[in-house]
């Protein structure tokens, strides 16, 4: 289509870094992007809008930065490293960035309340409290398209019983449905990093699967119980206040004896309900 983007060949990207005088910091997850049929893939499954409005966690030299501005103007950058954010002023116009730790971000307010969508390759260090954060947000964004470490991805597309199944998974099942589109190798980065990477999309979900006035109870329950994942459930239970589970919950779907990992989130909810009214 005659599209000159940059060029985010390896030997581009060591030309801009020594260009910059920049080491890639492997502490800030600076693991940059410089396949363009990745990129391509993201860019596609996020149909963005013209007046979509676009969060981008962790720009970095821009590979995908460039490839959103050309669907919508409506970007807010957020980026930690001083460095990198001087090279972006320098090379894209009027680029809203945000110089800040994106998990200390009050989302809401960037979009002023409004509807936004994330697209991001995430620094892996922080990519899960990222994605609960988000999640939990008052105003979550309505989609996600991350590049995130492969055994995340797993947590978030996992299954009861599944051998990821775990607190992520639970807790961003409650608010979107997530779908894995590829796995990418080392090879799609440089630095390459040691692990095998995943692009997800998150959709949120029109109703969340717990009510918000359960949310923290369920939380709750669902962290401690998975605190003791071997033990079974009526011991962790009764540690939480129910002295008699097996009689509590006789008449529901689950068993006492199961382990945390094989309950569906409606069974949380049971729980979260008998633990609220006090029902021991
Ligand atoms: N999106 C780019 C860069 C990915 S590397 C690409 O695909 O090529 C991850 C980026 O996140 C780096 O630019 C790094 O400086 C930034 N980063 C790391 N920790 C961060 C944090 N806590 N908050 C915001 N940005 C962070």
């Amino acid at each position: 289509m005659g599209i000159n983007y940059k060029s985010y060949r390896p030997t581009d990207v060591i030309d801009i870094l020594t260009k910059i005088n920049h080491q890639p910091k492997k502490k800030l997850g600076q693991n940059f992007l410089i396949d363009s049929n990745i990129l391509n893939l993201i860019i596609k499954n996020s149909m963005i809008k013209k007046n979509d409005n676009i969060l981008e966690i962790g720009p970095g030299l821009g590979a995908l930065t460039e490839r959103i501005l050309e669907k919508t103007e409506n970007l807010v950058c957020i980026e930690k490293d001083h460095k990198i954010i001087n090279y972006l002023n320098t090379n894209f116009k009027n680029l809203n960035i945000i110089e800040n730790d994106a998990l200390k971000v009050r989302y809401p307010k960037l979009f002023n309340e409004n509807d936004f969508k994330v697209i991001a390759n995430l620094p892996y260090s922080i990519a899960s409290r990222l994605v609960v954060n988000l999640a939990e947000s008052k105003n979550k964004p309505s989609f996600m398209c991350l590049t995130i470490q492969k055994e995340v991805a797993d947590k978030l597309i996992s299954k009861p019983k599944d051998k990821s199944y775990g607190v992520l998974s639970i807790l961003s099942n409650v608010f979107y449905k997530t779908t894995l589109l590829k796995k990418i190798s080392p090879s799609c980065f440089f630095p390459a990093p040691k692990v095998w990477s995943a692009i997800i999309k998150m959709d949120k979900r029109v109703v969340p699967l717990v009510n918000e006035n359960l949310y923290t109870d369920f939380k709750y329950i669902v962290k401690y119980c998975f605190s003791q994942k071997r033990k079974q459930l009526g011991t962790s239970l009764k540690k939480l206040g129910f002295s008699n589970p097996k009689k509590t919950f006789s008449n529901l779907d689950f068993f006492i004896e199961a382990r945390p990992n094989e309950l569906e989130i409606k069974d949380w909810v049971d729980i979260t309900k008998y633990f609220q009214d006090k029902d021991f």
